[in-house]
């Protein structure tokens, strides 16, 4: 399984636009990110985890020639606003899979509607076929699925662990038989947005004690803020077996 993480930025990305912050003006390319999505390749499929703003830029700096499910944590525009730059895709290979809780695609059905209903379609736009998840493992061809609820602030997201690799994002608290679902994972992405704490995202010193409660062998942060500081300076802070994230990198499990 090949892990490409496409964006590890919270909703505005780094830089954010107009900021005189250093991290902002670093020119350290592991100081820039894109929003938030991560894609998975196994066995000659492609999975991708939200389809944010940053989706067309990130599928063209990474060569993606084919996408055949796409899998949202939730609807979030940081996570979700990129769904029209499918049409490529769609083009060459017609309705792409989408996977989400119902009330997500509920809310897809409404900024989206052009999209997720097939009636009077214009052409040209693309479409999807839509399946509805549940907090119960599913099977996307082969490939067993689980999802992992967990809370972002009030609003409830998915994780998903995929074999032996597990992303969530958006977290700030989880239900213990959650974290049980992680048991054993090799690598776990999970989400810090900065130092201080937040209403609805973990700090840094939040995510490293998730991590060291499911004890990965890799753990890897995402969804970052420039506010949690310069990549290498906090790489340097880190556990042995953490990683900061950064646009592009690619691991293979
Ligand atoms: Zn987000």
């Amino acid at each position: 399984m090949q892990i490409t993480f496409l964006g590890t930025g919270t909703s505005q990305g780094i830089p954010v636009i107009g900021s005189k912050h250093p991290v902002c003006l670093s020119e350290n390319p592991k100081d820039k990110r894109l929003r938030v999505s991560v894609l998975i390749e196994w066995e000659g499929y492609t999975i991708l985890i939200d389809c944010g703003p940053d989706f067309r830029t990130q599928m063209l700096t990474n060569n993606i020639e084919k996408l055949d499910a796409v899998l949202f944590t939730h609807e979030h525009n940081d996570h979700t606003a990129g769904l029209d730059d499918i049409r490529p895709f769609f083009f060459k290979q017609g309705d792409i899979p989408i996977f989400a809780h119902p009330r997500v695609l509920q809310n897809l059905h409404k900024r989206f509607e052009y999209i997720l209903n097939n009636d009077d379609k214009y052409p040209g736009a693309p479409s999807v076929q839509i399946n509805e998840i549940e907090n119960k493992a599913f099977f996307f061809k082969k490939l067993p699925i689980t999802p992992v609820n967990a809370m972002h602030n009030r609003l409830q997201v998915f994780g998903f662990r995929l074999k032996n690799f597990a992303y969530l994002t958006d977290v700030k608290t989880i239900e213990p038989e959650e974290t049980e679902k992680l048991k054993g994972v090799k690598v776990l992405v999970i989400n810090a947005l900065r130092q201080e704490p937040h209403h609805s995202h973990f700090s840094l010193e939040e995510a490293l004690a998730f991590i060291a409660e499911v004890d990965p062998e890799q753990a890897y942060i995402t969804h970052i803020s420039h506010l949690l500081g310069f990549h290498d300076e906090i790489q340097a802070t880190l556990p042995k077996n953490v990683f900061l994230a950064y646009d592009n990198l690619k691991i293979t499990i």
